[in-house]
């Protein structure tokens, strides 16, 4: 049979990547892609998600180039360029992945119709997820929206085992010759944002490294440690499973070999481990089935919630986005998501419960907020994330239940590690009992500190008020 295209977007690696496997046992050899369309610069954007991705391509162009083949890089629309692709190289097929989100159905629908006009098949693999998205039923034959019973049934779903590196990638000589078209990644102007040095680097061999140390430290005491944000008790794959540096099918495998050799409490923590990637797999579900959520709230009765408008919404946005709302564990989650394009999970929620139940801000600007600085931006997660923290999602925190800030901090950073690597101005404070995440109690506040923005007390009942007109008009 002659070459097949690879089109590689959200997997890039070599080990456990179900499309150039399946590409390279069907077919005589195969002509890697990567296609450099407009998407990354406008829905997929941030700095450090840009930075991710182009030290991940470069990865791989090298890794591809180690086993005899050659990366090559396409400008968009990628229906086009790979129908042109397919012409130039004789390939009779497009092997790639599929994609529950609605710009990834979309972009495959593109490529399948330009394809099929010169009879090149396109054929999309199961490779992002354990669960095909948007697959699992109620016994009733309904989607899934509550979190306990969808992770019941996914837990007992068949799931594949992943698929070896190829010790060799066969591609056509005249695609190894360099006179062959590619483009350089930095053409299209805005691919040259380069990010930060702290955000999280690309690439399979960090994803690898990441996985090792996870498994030989945290992992074991992941049920207690993950939720405090002092601590490295999480795995950082985060990233890595947004662009495919890590395969979905590997992770899995090693956690239930490690879950064979742990003591019981080790067990525990890869059980809860595992079912935290279960919430990736429900979220990408709900987008899948209900892609409304991407600018709807899912309980329709928030669509009329009073979030706040005009300057005032614009001055606490400011203050919140900025790291400068008085609250020690908000402003260090903030300013850990400016420097690093990643934040701790724990601390996603609490600041997430903050601009919309204390500040009244309309979770959409949070959610752009994120995806515009975050370097694992999924839609599918960061907008379950939102809409939990809102109130307003499925299965979400139901909105009377509104995070107290200096709890949360006194619970999940006792010592205030956390809030003292973020916050200069409570690292370098002289205070003088344990006031670290309600420093306006002391006698001496922090000097350069703000205030708070809002009195917990007086912002949790304005919510309440708030929420009640909604629940009146039901
Ligand atoms: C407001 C808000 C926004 C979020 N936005 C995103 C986002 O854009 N991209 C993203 O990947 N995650 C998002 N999350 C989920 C979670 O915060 C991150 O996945 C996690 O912090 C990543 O760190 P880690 O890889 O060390 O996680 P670990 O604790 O090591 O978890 C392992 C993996 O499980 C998945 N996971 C863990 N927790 C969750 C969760 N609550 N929901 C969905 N998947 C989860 C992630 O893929 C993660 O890499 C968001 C959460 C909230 C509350």
């Amino acid at each position: 049979m002659g070459p097949a295209i690879v089109w590689f977007r959200r997997n890039l690696r070599l080990d456990d990547n179900l499309p150039l496997d399946a590409a390279l046992r069907a077919h005589d050899g195969v002509v890697p892609v990567f296609v450099l369309d407009d998407h990354y610069l406008t829905e997929d954007f941030s700095p450090p998600r840009l930075r991710f991705l182009s030290e991940s391509l470069g990865e791989l162009a090298s890794d591809l180039a180690a086993k005899g083949s050659r990366l090559l890089f396409r400008k968009g629309p990628a229906g086009d360029a790979l129908a042109a692709l397919a012409r130039e190289t004789d390939a009779d097929a497009v092997y790639s992945h599929l994609d529950h989100e609605p710009h990834g159905t979309e972009l495959a629908r593109e490529a399948e119709a330009a394809l099929a006009a010169q009879g090149t098949k396109l054929r999309l693999l199961p490779d992002l997820h354990l669960v095909l998205p948007g697959s699992l039923r109620t016994e009733a034959g309904k989607p899934f929206t509550v979190y306990t019973p969808y992770a019941r049934r996914w837990r007992e779903a068949d799931k594949a085992l992943p698929v070896p590196a190829p010790p060799r990638v066969a591609t056509p000589p005249a695609v190894l010759d360099v006179r062959f078209p590619s483009i350089p990644m930095s053409r299209p102007a805005g691919f040259r944002v380069e990010g930060a040095p702290a955000n999280p680097r690309g690439g399979e061999r960090e994803g690898r490294r990441l996985r090792g140390a996870f498994r030989a430290s945290a992992l074991h005491r992941y049920a207690q440690a993950r939720d405090l944000p002092g601590v490295d008790g999480t795995s950082r794959l985060s990233p890595h499973l947004r662009f495919g540096t890590v395969g979905i099918r590997s992770l899995l495998a090693e956690a239930r070999s490690g879950w064979r050799e742990a003591d019981e409490a080790g067990r525990r923590s890869i059980e809860v481990f595992v079912g935290e990637l279960a919430w990736r797999e429900f979220y990408a579900s709900i987008l899948a089935t209900f892609p409304r959520v991407l600018t709807e709230s899912f309980r329709p009765e928030f669509e009329r919630f009073p979030w706040i408008t005009g300057e005032l919404a614009d001055a606490r946005f400011a203050a919140w986005r900025d790291g400068r709302t008085g609250y020690p564990i908000v402003d260090a989650g903030m300013r850990q998501l400016a420097h690093e394009g990643w934040m701790h999970n724990r601390v996603r929620m609490v600041v997430a419960s903050f601009l919309t139940k204390h500040l009244l801000v309309d979770w959409r600007r949070g959610e752009a907020h994120f995806r515009a600085s975050l370097a694992d931006g999924d839609p599918a997660s960061n907008n379950g994330g939102w809409q939990w923290s809102a109130g307003c999602g499925t299965d979400a925190q139901p909105f009377f239940r509104i995070f107290n800030p200096v709890l949360q901090g006194e619970r999940f950073d006792p010592d205030g590690t956390y809030v003292k690597r973020w916050v200069p101005e409570i690292a370098s404070w002289k205070s003088a009992g344990g006031d670290l995440h309600a420093p306006w109690r002391a006698s001496t506040p922090p000097p350069g500190y703000p205030a708070p923005i809002v009195d917990h007390a007086a912002a949790r009942a304005k919510a309440l008020a708030a929420f009640a007109t909604i629940r009146a008009a039901r």
